[in-house]
């Protein structure tokens, strides 16, 4: 069924306002000293969060009335609508929601599966997005196709996870950042949704089951590795020499390969951690026997580990995935260079699982259906 185009009017204080689910503890704490209120107010408020995760100050009934009337004056208390499900129970499912502003972003909740990103069998993963849209422009991707509209908030970060736990009734254990967006282009709104997300306050999911995935932003990468948390980073190469990332990525013109493996390196050096190369198979583009020696000698320097994911196809572009033949072949070539390396069958090839893909499909019906 299509959904309904609609037009979201804020008023100028909601926009204002902090929501309260981008605070951080001590944060609110401070809030509710201000307040005069005793500080074990802000534990409460937050166990109603996250803990019993209601969705209004309404329902914190153990908080005196006026307080509670106080807060909603002081915060927004927003949440995200599921607007369409994709895809089944023991399959990977793609969640499309709908913001308090109308804008739409989407997840991906996939199914127990062997290790990707380090633990022995990842579990339970949720893929998010971090901003509307993106302003990077890779040529094979749905969520560059549109442009940039706006970075995401922390609350609309982590409230991706909390509505797709109350909808499937799955406790997820497994956060990546490979959703819409690129997340170190929202790096503030980003580390405050990981502190979140990783707290024992909060959704109490351990750093080394976060992974964040970035196209290559090498000044952020190297600020990253300067944060205390050890969150997993996997980088997208997609190509192994300037040339065949040009084509396929804008970004490489303003940070080439060189810059942004002196950055992985020092990522390595500072969280003495193994990083991760996605490396999308598209045919004629990227998958020949020369960059699979190339990627291997880059991997093995590095001491990194290669996903390769074979090309989901995006309506309207002209990419396309190389034959099984040819993608085990650039399997086999990684894996005679001593590089760890697994080719990533995609699970929800049939529902448009690749970023971005099914936020563009429901707005082009979205318009075919107003005009
Ligand atoms: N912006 C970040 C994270 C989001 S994209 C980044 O680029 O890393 C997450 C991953 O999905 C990236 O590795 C991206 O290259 C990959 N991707 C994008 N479009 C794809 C497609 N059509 N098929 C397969 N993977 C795709
Ligand atoms: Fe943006 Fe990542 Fe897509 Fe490139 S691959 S356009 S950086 S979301």
């Amino acid at each position: 069924m299509l959904e309904r185009a609609s037009i979201v009017v804020l008023d100028v204080a909601t926009i204002l306002k902090i929501d309260v689910k981008a605070l951080q503890l001590p944060e609110l704490e401070d809030k509710v000293q201000k307040f005069a209120e005793p500080a074990y107010r802000a534990r409460q408020i937050i166990d109603w969060l996250y803990k019993k995760r209601v969705g209004s100050f309404d329902e914190m009934t153990d908080l005196p009335r006026e307080f509670r009337n106080r807060l909603g004056q002081e915060f927004a208390f927003s949440s995200i609508d599921i607007a369409r499900v994709l895809g089944s129970r023991d399959t990977t499912r793609k969640f499309l929601f709908r913001l308090a502003d109308g804008n739409l972003i989407e997840s991906v909740l996939i199914p127990a599966s062997p290790a990707l990103y380090g633990s022995r069998s990842d579990r339970r993963t949720i893929c998010i997005s971090t901003q509307v849209g993106c302003a990077y422009g890779c040529k094979f991707c749905a969520s560059g196709l549109e442009g940039f509209c706006r970075n995401l908030q922390p609350n609309e970060i982590v409230d991706q996870i909390i509505a797709v736990e109350r909808e499937s009734g799955e406790k997820i254990d497994n956060i990546v950042f490979m959703g819409m967006g690129e997340p170190l282009a929202n790096f503030d709104n980003l580390m405050r949704a990981i502190r979140i997300i990783n707290a024992p306050w909060g959704l109490g999911i351990g750093a080394r089951h976060i992974t964040l995935s970035t196209s290559g932003l090498a000044p952020q990468i190297r600020q990253l590795a300067d944060e205390p948390l050890q969150i997993r980073l996997a980088i997208s190469l997609h190509g192994a020499t300037d040339e065949v990332r040009n084509q396929m990525m804008p970004i490489n013109r303003r940070y080439n390969l060189e810059k942004l493996l002196a950055a992985c390196d020092y990522y390595i050096r500072r969280k003495k951690q193994r990083l991760t190369f996605e490396y999308i198979l598209i045919a004629n583009v990227n998958d020949s026997p020369d960059q699979a020696r190339r990627l291997g000698r880059i991997a093995r320097r590095l001491g990194a580990k290669v996903n390769l994911i074979p090309y989901n196809t995006v309506h309207g572009l002209p990419w396309s995935r190389p034959s099984t033949e040819q993608q085990d072949q650039f399997l086999s070539i990684l894996r005679r260079s001593d590089v760890p390396a697994t080719l990533r069958r995609e699970k929800g090839h049939d529902i448009e699982a690749a970023c971005g893909q099914l936020r563009l499909q429901t707005k082009r019906e979205v318009e075919t259906a107003t005009s």
